[in-house]
């Protein structure tokens, strides 16, 4: 099947929808499989997308890569079944000719990709003359400019339609996360580019299923345009990425109990008692300005005096001794460790830099 025109706008159209919520299996495994899947994902009644890896990236050899083309009919009876356009990771030219041979209403490229340009630019050439909507996960690593580049390089090939998808990044070591949110970077990128959607991935941030409420929450929170979740209809069973999938139902359950905010009220009330509040957040960051560069002025005065005397400017015990003096104070006023030692990584290195400027000079 050909995509039509027809198709296209009304995806197009179903793409504007807040929030938008994508969900499907990681992986196509079976027909059956991904048509149940769909069928009760619109049951519930809470989702625009279904979602159904065709090509799997796998880390390691050995694991399920994918059923490949022949699961693509199966969207189509997905599709057909449930109402609900599907949408299909692409790595390579060929994939998506034959995803669109198979009428994919919806593209993304996966993080792996996401950080080759090469595969990205030949994802990209095949697009070319096709209206397709494209999303663009993260890469792996965070590395805004990687994920801008390939953001370039689809818009460049004609697609208009092109969207985020913030699925965390990954970091050596076991973390609490499968990737790290870093929701920093993904803010960054909605600030640069105010105008694209954004959507969180919980799945892969999380690898599990106990955290995915807290990270969509806090995605809703943060004005994200949506969510892809990963479900399946037996979860444990998953030919990839088990751990992290839930029964539509599950899914259902947890979209549902999702307190969605308002970006923006008309209310005048709440305008102006937001109003102040930003002012004295305005005020406070003045002084905190003016208080850091006193402390540079005391810094570049100890810088002189180590220079004088011909001592290095780092002091391990003294650092030591500033840091944990900090946390203490920090636990009281109820700051976290982590951001403590962030803010004083931060200051250090500016005195740092003060202190060499004083003694070289
Ligand atoms: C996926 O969506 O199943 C996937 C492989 O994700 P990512 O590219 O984010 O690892
Ligand atoms: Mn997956």
């Amino acid at each position: 099947m050909e995509q039509t025109i027809e198709s296209v706008s009304t995806v197009e159209a179903l793409l504007q929808k807040r929030p938008l919520i994508i969900s499907g299996p990681c992986s196509a495994e079976t027909e059956e499989q991904v048509v149940s899947t769909a069928t009760r994902l619109a049951a519930t009644g809470k989702v625009d997308i279904l979602r159904a890896g065709i090509w799997k990236p796998r880390t390691r050899p050995g694991s399920f890569e994918g059923i490949g083309t022949k699961g693509l009919p199966w969207l189509q009876a997905a599709k057909k079944a449930s109402g609900l356009p599907v949408a299909v990771e692409v790595a390579t030219a060929k994939q998506v000719e034959d995803a669109l041979h198979f009428g994919v209403d919806v593209l993304w490229i996966g993080a792996r990709t996401t950080v080759n340009p090469f595969s990205v630019q030949d994802v990209a050439d095949a697009l070319r003359g096709v209206d397709v909507p494209v999303l663009i996960k993260n890469p792996i690593n965070p590395d805004l400019e990687l994920w801008i580049g390939a953001m370039e390089r689809v818009q460049k090939a004609g697609i208009k339609n092109v969207g985020l998808i913030h699925r965390g990044f990954s970091s050596y070591g076991n973390t609490e996360y499968r990737n790290a949110p870093m929701w920093h970077l993904a803010i960054e990128m909605k600030r640069r580019y105010p105008g694209v959607m954004m959507i969180n991935d919980p799945s892969h941030i999380c690898g599990n299923r106990t955290n995915l409420q807290d990270v969509a929450q806090t995605a809703i929170d943060l004005d994200f345009d949506g969510l892809i979740i990963e479900s399946h209809i037996d979860p444990d069973n998953a030919w990839s990425d088990a751990k992290q999938q839930i029964t539509p139902e599950r899914l259902g359950e947890l979209v549902g109990s999702i307190r969605w905010r308002n970006e923006d009220v008309a209310s005048e009330e709440y305008h102006a008692a937001l109003e102040k509040l930003r002012q004295q957040i305005n005020n406070l960051d003045d002084e905190l300005m003016q208080i850091l560069s006193q402390r540079m002025k005391v810094a570049e005065k100890i810088g002189q005096y180590k220079k004088d005397n011909n001592i290095t400017i780092l002091q391990t015990n003294r650092w030591n001794s500033i840091l944990e003096r900090a946390f203490a104070k920090g636990e009281k006023q109820g700051l976290s460790k982590e951001f403590v030692t962030k803010y004083f990584d931060a200051v250090h290195m500016e005195s740092i830099n003060h202190q060499n400027k004083i003694m070289n000079s």
